[in-house]
């Protein structure tokens, strides 16, 4: 799964390389980010479609009406784009407040959402109803302890009644609904999980028969992708909104819950499923909050990866704020092929990137940047780029792991041979660089690495191959 995450923000319009275009009403998505990339980033010089329009969000407005310090709402235009805005002031919308002065994230009942807060707010909403700390410490005991992970008021066993009393009335404890969970042949299983809007998501978890602390919940943190990675499944989707945390958190503790008792208890965690990480980093640094708080869920801040693949000022931030562990989509030794298969780069290219990582992990103490490389066949797995990749990482303190590519209807690209990942990865080694194949898992349901989703009619461009990788693409091994 480690070469599924990343993603970002972007403007996609139909251009003169654009391949396959958006076939009916756009999709567009404007986030707070402070980075918004340009209509260049694709390549596309109209702007027909804006996953980041900075219009304001018109017609057929939907309200998520998620309360905390910001709000999400979608809307629904007949016109030619469908926007997704994140309002810096959830109060102007009318968000409930507790009646202290303080908001929470609520539902469309206008319960109090558990799981979209951190404890020292959740503890603070208990309070306020004139409950104890303890008794919110239990509660949240109860909502994230090992085999309890409770989903409703009947599994609060041993909490006060007028506290229960109370959740029952103000207090939501899912944000998810249980779909389906289809299961790959070598036991990897996906789970797909309906929003309170009816939008899928989807959640991978990877046992490790004989190493059970390695199995691995992949959580999804946006609907679709905006990133539009040429290699990835997901990324035909574009992006249709941002996660909250809840609903971040709630798939690793309902990954524990329906899993557990057959895989083992989930020690690990990698945002690497939909979506770009980085682009809805408030909730993603809400949600890994939650996820490593001593009392809960407990993940060791070195176990929660979250992956992305090159937004520098997110990355920065995420650096300074989080102790979590890192991951960096990189896939490519040279501007010309990140600029087609990562339309990132575009924006923040290989050099901002890497000299970025190099100064800001000069600061962080015994912290090893993971490189996730997908290798294509003929693009980007020769020798000479593995020279060039021994050239980049150096100075930054780094671990990479090469990723077989997982082929997708409508995939351009070939996996390159085992045998010639082999010879890759002893180049790296005999360079000293500490590096790892990783073989693909779920491949056989869709739950690998760069295949989740389902992308509809509406689909990002196919960008242009440049010349000189047009042959690489047709030819059989
Ligand atoms: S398009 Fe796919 S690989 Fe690229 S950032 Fe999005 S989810 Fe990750």
């Amino acid at each position: 799964m480690e070469s599924m995450g990343c993603v970002w923000m972007r403007r996609v319009g139909l251009g003169a390389n654009s391949l396959l275009a958006w076939k009916t009403t756009a999709v567009a998505a404007k986030t707070y980010s402070p980075t918004s990339l340009s209509s260049s980033l694709c390549g596309f010089s109209d702007s027909t479609i804006s996953l980041h329009s900075c219009r304001p969000a018109s017609v057929n407005s939907v309200a998520l009406r998620y309360a905390s310090r910001r709000s999400i709402t979608a809307a629904v235009s007949t016109s030619s784009e469908v926007s997704c805005e994140i309002d810096a002031d959830a109060r102007k919308d009318g968000a409930p407040s507790d009646g202290n002065g303080g908001v929470f994230p609520v539902d469309k009942e206008s319960k109090v959402i558990l799981k979209g807060m951190r404890y020292v707010e959740l503890e603070e909403w208990v309070r306020s109803h004139g409950f104890r700390p303890d008794q919110a410490l239990m509660l949240w005991k109860l909502l994230y302890g090992n085999g309890i992970w409770a989903h409703s008021v009947d599994e609060l066993k041993g909490l006060n009644k007028d506290l229960k009393r109370m959740l029952e009335e103000h207090a939501s404890f899912q944000s998810l609904s249980l779909k389906d969970i289809k299961t790959a042949s070598d036991g990897t299983r996906k789970i797909l999980f309906t929003l309170e809007d009816g939008l899928v998501i989807e959640t991978v978890v990877i046992p490790f028969q004989k190493e059970r602390s390695r199995t691995t919940v992949c959580v999804s943190s946006q609907v679709g992708c905006a990133m539009n990675c040429q290699f990835c499944f997901t990324g035909r989707m574009g992006l249709t909104r941002h996660l909250t945390a809840a609903e971040i958190v709630d798939q690793a503790v309902y990954a524990q819950r329906l899993l557990s008792n057959e895989v083992g208890t989930i020690k690990n965690v990698v945002f690497m499923g939909m979506g770009e990480p980085l682009q809805n980093i408030d909730n993603v640094l809400k949600a890994t909050d939650i996820m490593v708080h001593d009392q809960g869920l407990h993940f060791s801040p070195r176990k929660v990866t979250v992956s992305t693949s090159g937004l520098v000022p997110q990355l920065k931030r995420y650096l300074h704020e989080s102790s979590c562990a890192l991951a960096v989509s990189l896939n490519a030794t040279t501007d010309e092929v990140r600029n087609w298969i990562m339309p990132i780069n575009r924006k923040y290219n290989l050099n901002m990137l890497l000299e970025t990582l190099r100064e800001e992990l000069r600061h962080k103490h015994k912290y090893k940047v993971l490189f996730e490389y997908v290798m294509l066949a003929g693009i980007n797995d020769s020798i000479e780029d593995a020279k060039r990749l021994i050239d980049l990482v150096r100075g930054i303190p780094c671990k990479i792991n090469l990723l077989s590519f997982n082929p997708h209807s409508g995939s351009q690209f070939r996996p390159t041979s085992t045998e010639k990942m082999m010879e890759f990865r002893d180049v790296l080694a005999e360079a000293g660089c500490v590096v790892l194949l990783r073989l693909s898992r779920g491949d056989d349901s869709m739950a690998a690495c760069g295949q989740l989703g389902k992308p509809g009619d509406i689909q990002a461009p196919i960008l242009r191959v440049p010349a000189q990788f047009q042959m690489a693409l047709k030819q059989e091994d």
